[in-house]
């Protein structure tokens, strides 16, 4: 499995930086955002190291978007609604290069 040395969600999913892990499957881990945009805003990251939803493989792809599903029900936001969002690239602010989904809920969420 492609791992980075300095990437700090591959550093997370290696259990070597801090983090309040909500979610750990084979694959997946989900933990809270540090800077968090709503009262429910957790990450879900593949454990793989990749930047875009197009490079992991199909089955792994729907292990992140259930695992997402699994944090709405344990953060109590899969009934009143939530977003998933994937930022990628510059002009959608992507900062961190190792693919995550944003699981953001606990309020009324407008657009963008
Ligand atoms: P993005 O703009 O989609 O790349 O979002 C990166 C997100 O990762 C931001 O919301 C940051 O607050 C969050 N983040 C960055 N580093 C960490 C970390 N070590 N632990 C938790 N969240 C992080
Ligand atoms: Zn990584």
């Amino acid at each position: 499995m492609s791992q980075q040395e300095d990437c700090p969600f591959c550093q997370i999913a290696r259990g070597e930086m801090e983090t309040d892990m909500v979610h750990e499957g084979e694959n997946v881990v989900a933990f809270e955002d540090m800077n968090p945009s709503t009262p429910v805003h957790v990450l879900v990251v593949p454990r793989e190291h990749v930047t875009a939803p197009t490079e992991l493989q199909p089955e792994r792809l729907k292990e992140l978007v259930d695992a997402a599903q699994t944090v709405a029900q344990k953060q109590g936001v899969a009934e009143s609604g939530y977003a998933i969002r994937i930022n990628q690239g510059e002009d959608a602010g992507q900062e961190v290069e190792h693919l995550h989904i944003h699981v953001m809920g606990g309020r009324e969420l407008g657009m963008p």
